[in-house]
């Protein structure tokens, strides 16, 4: 059993807090174990984790009237960067912002190309738009489903300044092959992390390796803030620049000196977020406890299993499966079949980024064989937290069944 704390660590205690807290959520907590499942009584998709502990940090902050940024922020900086083992860290509103930001900083703009995996969710290349760079869309290793380090080098130009790499679905990205490339060609190095807290590469943690890391904690993600996010970094002055980009370009009280965003973190936001990374690796270790029963007992033949690199800690963001053409079943058959007998599932992503209508007209020709395949054969399945063992049972047996 993990031992429930009374309330949250009080103020000036910086220390990464132990994992000492219940991952017992608040709002599953009346939900049947016993199956009897169906669209009235749906296994969820997603569910944060929310527990007392969260509902008392809030309390505390609303309470003490700091609400908009103050010293829950400002530890919660500390604890991430000390638990992604970076000099500094920076919270923000989004992992977007997080994303747009870092571009900004480190100076992307007009005629500037980013290369993007081609199959990610749409923030990965429209941080870059924002920023006023072009996005370039890359292809992405079938088994993996991250960024083909082969197709990088395809696509390098004398415009190129950088790469953002996505650790998809929690699992890092080959980083030893894209660090090198970035190396040779001189470019800036961005992990996407949104889906990979506390994934590790190498037995080191994501967010440790590119110029930023950029996280996301909105609430289906691996620990949540409702909605937030997070740069990752060992450059101090990259650092002190984005505190500037997300508070009106300022430099001191009311003195600008460049044109900023207001993309700060809440006290309130920073308060759940500390509790959450307290819980963070029981949360991950759950998910990969839900993993390792699913990939032991899905059906070995008619649908693809996810596959873990020996060097990834897989943090299982999303588990997800390929509908091999043999089967003959479409996505969104088996999302019906699946919804039927009470199983919430997903899609991501149903659409390459190359081919979505807001950058269609601006790629033409772009191939990327691998994630056009992807997209119409992955499905995600309910691999979080809240899922019991009998859950998992339950999955199982029933795609055992369709397939
Ligand atoms: C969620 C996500 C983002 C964006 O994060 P928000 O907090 O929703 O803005 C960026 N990239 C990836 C890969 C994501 O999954």
């Amino acid at each position: 059993m993990i031992s429930v704390p009374r309330g949250i660590r009080r103020r000036g205690e910086s220390r990464l807090p132990r994992r000492t807290y219940s991952i017992r959520s608040v709002r599953g907590a009346g939900k049947p174990d016993v199956p009897g499942y169906g669209v009235d009584h749906m296994i969820p998709i997603a569910q944060p984790v929310i527990g007392q502990e969260e509902i008392n940090a809030v309390q505390e902050v609303i309470t003490s009237g700091m609400l908009a940024r103050g010293s829950y922020v400002d530890q919660f900086e500390q604890e991430f960067a000390q638990y992604c083992g970076t000099k500094c860290a920076v919270a923000m509103n989004s992992g977007t912002a997080a994303l747009h930001s870092t571009l900004y900083a480190l100076g992307m703009a007009q005629g500037d190309e980013v290369i993007v995996p081609d199959f990610t969710f749409i923030a990965t290349a429209s941080s870059v738009r924002m920023a006023g760079a072009t996005p370039v869309f890359v292809d992405i290793n079938e088994k993996s489903y991250n960024i083909q380090p082969e197709a990088i080098l395809e696509h390098i130009t004398p415009k190129t300044r950088a790469v953002i790499g996505v650790h998809l679905y929690g699992q890092p990205f080959d980083v030893r092959a894209v660090s090198e490339i970035c190396e040779d060609h001189g470019l800036v190095l961005i992990e996407d992390c949104a889906q990979a807290h506390g994934a590790r590469y190498e037995g080191r943690k994501v967010g440790s390796f590119g110029t930023a890391g950029c996280f996301s904690f909105y609430p289906t993600k691996n620990m949540t803030t409702s909605e937030g996010g997070m740069v990752t970094t060992d450059d101090p002055h990259l650092a002190m620049k984005l505190r500037k980009i997300i508070d009106h370009g300022q430099d001191i009280k009311y003195r600008h000196d460049l044109i900023g965003f207001n993309f700060r973190m809440t006290n309130i936001e920073a308060a759940i977020g500390r509790v959450q990374l307290g819980k963070l690796d029981a949360m991950n270790e759950r998910r990969q406890k839900n993993a390792a029963y699913l990939l032991q007992h899905l059906p070995a033949s008619g649908i693809g299993l996810p596959y873990c690199a020996p060097q990834s800690h897989h943090v299982y963001h999303q588990f997800v499966i390929r509908l091999e053409e043999k089967l003959g079943i479409s996505q969104d058959d088996f999302m019906r079949m699946m919804h039927e007998r009470g199983i919430q599932t997903a899609i991501h992503y149903p659409i390459p980024l190359h081919k979505q209508p807001v950058f269609a007209h601006a790629v033409n020709g772009t191939r990327c064989p691998v994630s056009e395949t992807c997209a119409c054969s992955v499905l995600s399945l309910p691999v979080h937290p809240s899922i019991s063992e009998q859950e998992c049972r339950y999955i199982c047996t029933q795609i055992s069944e369709v397939v």
